[in-house]
């Protein structure tokens, strides 16, 4: 079952409408379950990048939504969230045919963008300046504007989520949007435009331009009139968007690549923990940034645990996203699919074991699509590319320690720092571990959990700043002092 026909077409959406390209470039959109069109979308490249600009700014400048009334918009922000649930279903239909995840992972991700939209919306009028006691008779406060146009670009792994993380606060505060969806998965994006003129957002406050990152995502960014962009994927783009923000001094959030430990203590409740651990590696088939994808074990229950993990990989039925009986949807494309099968086949001749999973399924029907097993590889060590790089992808590599002093250290020994997660039923030693691991985020006996109120963000190579949580918003505003010399006037009596 398609959410989507293959004759689907979509537009940009620029200006409150669906429009071709300037080139009249299209490109079909693939569902890596099969490999075949689901819909084509229009392709942008610069002009339509520069005319999003534009509009964006005109927007901005004449359609009130950046007026003082943070309520009117905290109004359409709810109302877009009451939209996008009401069609929540066929939202996740549609993520799940072209991003390939399950339809019970889409439906967690529309629902988490639901509740995104109304956190946001509650704190769009609650942006406030201060008061600040200076010498003499004068008065000295500070106002919260916004930004301008900030522009957004999102990857494949968590379409709408991940593009509407950072576009509601934007919105919020009062700013307009031009979001560059990832080519591979532009369709929620572009449905989700449709709502929010139902919902009342101004025509030319939220747009969206499918195109190439690097023609359209460095049109956007090197724009004059660019204030600010927000950029989650890989790491060697970001430091591109870094490049780019530097050279115009624009505020930049970058959420980047992750290779995040699992560290488990001697003591853990093993079966709670072995579930939580392929929760957290083989959920969206392990395309998570924040996957757990080492897990750091001490020698005395390393056989017990990664049994554990191993039966539970073995046991998982992967399938087709839209089929009810899928635990596991294929990876998002050909070409990542021959990336990660490549990590766990150099691992293999250099000694490693796998010992779960570890090929494409080539049986059919699903040697059409882009399907793996759920991977663990064993006896790998610590400088290993599988262990090193971020293979995106549902494998977990297994390290193995012998005092705590030595899973911290493997655990801070990577160029990231997004997340980590520690198993133990010792919660006074979980909290003192936790504060010794070098990550932006640290789950104590749970696998990778966010909520839209708590921050989200990582330490090093991870990123720049944070996305979700109450200051949010304030992140796409600017702040102005104003001083007031009060004059010699008394209070009348
Ligand atoms: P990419 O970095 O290739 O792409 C991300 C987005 O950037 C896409 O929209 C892409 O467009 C665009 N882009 C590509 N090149 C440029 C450029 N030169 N200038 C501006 N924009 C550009 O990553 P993937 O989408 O392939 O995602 C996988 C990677 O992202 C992984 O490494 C993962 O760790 C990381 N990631 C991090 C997350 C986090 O929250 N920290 C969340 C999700 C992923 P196009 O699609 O057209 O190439």
């Amino acid at each position: 079952m398609s959410a989507e026909s293959s004759s689907a077409e979509y537009g940009l959406f620029i200006g409150g409408a669906s429009l071709p390209s300037s080139r009249g470039d299209r490109r079909p959109v693939m569902d890596p379950a099969t490999n075949r069109a689901i819909a084509t979308t229009a392709v942008g490249g610069v002009d339509d990048a520069r005319h999003a600009m534009e509009v964006a700014d005109g927007a901005f400048r004449n359609s009130g939504w950046a007026d003082d009334d943070g309520s009117r918009r905290a109004r359409a922000l709810g109302r877009l969230a009451r939209l996008l649930e009401e069609r929540a279903e066929a939202f996740a239909q549609l993520e799940t045919t072209n991003m390939g995840k399950t339809l019970r992972e889409a439906k967690g991700d529309i629902g988490y963008v639901v509740r995104t939209l109304d956190y946001v919306a509650g704190l769009a009028d609650k942006i406030e300046g201060e008061t600040i006691p200076v010498p003499g008779a004068r008065l000295d406060y500070t106002l919260r504007e916004p930004l301008g146009v900030t522009v957004h670009i999102a990857p494949w792994n968590y379409p709408l989520l991940l593009a509407i993380r950072s576009v509601a606060p934007a919105l919020a505060a009062g700013n307009s949007v031009v979001l560059k969806p990832a080519s591979l998965t532009p369709l929620t994006a572009l449905k989700f435009a449709a709502l929010t003129q139902e919902a009342g957002v101004p025509d030319g406050i939220f747009n969206v331009v499918v195109g190439p990152g690097g023609e359209v995502g460095e049109t956007l960014v090197t724009d004059p009139r660019c204030r600010s962009v927000s950029f989650t994927g890989s790491g060697e783009v970001g430091q591109r968007i870094a490049e780019l923000a530097a050279r115009r001094i624009i505020p930049m959030t970058l959420e980047l690549g992750g290779k995040s430990p699992v560290v488990v203590l001697p003591d853990a409740d093993l079966d709670r923990a072995a579930k939580g651990i392929a929760f957290g590696i083989f959920g969206n088939a392990g395309q998570m940034c924040w996957a757990g994808s080492r897990l750091i074990v001490p020698d005395p229950i390393h056989e017990e645990l990664v049994a554990k993990v191993a039966k539970i990989a073995d046991g998982m039925k992967v399938g087709p996203g839209v089929e009810s009986t899928s635990e596991m949807g294929p990876v998002v494309s050909k070409e990542q699919l021959e990336r990660v099968v490549g990590f766990v086949e150099e691992a293999r001749s250099a000694g490693a074991t796998v010992v779960a999973g570890g090929q494409k399924i080539a049986d059919p029907p699903l040697a059409e699509g882009n399907f793996l097993r759920p991977t663990v590889v064993t006896d790998v060590a610590p400088d290993h590319r599988v262990v090193r790089e971020e293979v995106f992808g549902p494998v977990l590599s297994v390290l193995r320690y012998t005092s705590l002093d030595e899973a911290i250290r493997l655990a801070n020994d990577t160029r990231y720092g997004l997340f980590a997660a520690l198993w133990t039923r010792d919660l006074a030693q979980a909290h003192i571990v936790a504060r010794q691991l070098e990550a932006g985020m640290v789950s104590i006996n749970e696998p990778p959990t966010t909520f839209p109120q708590s921050p989200f963000g990582g330490y090093k190579e991870s990123g720049i700043g944070f996305e979700q949580g109450r200051r949010v918003v304030e992140a796409y505003t600017r702040r102005k002092n104003v001083i007031v010399n009060l004059g010699s006037a008394k209070p009348k009596k």
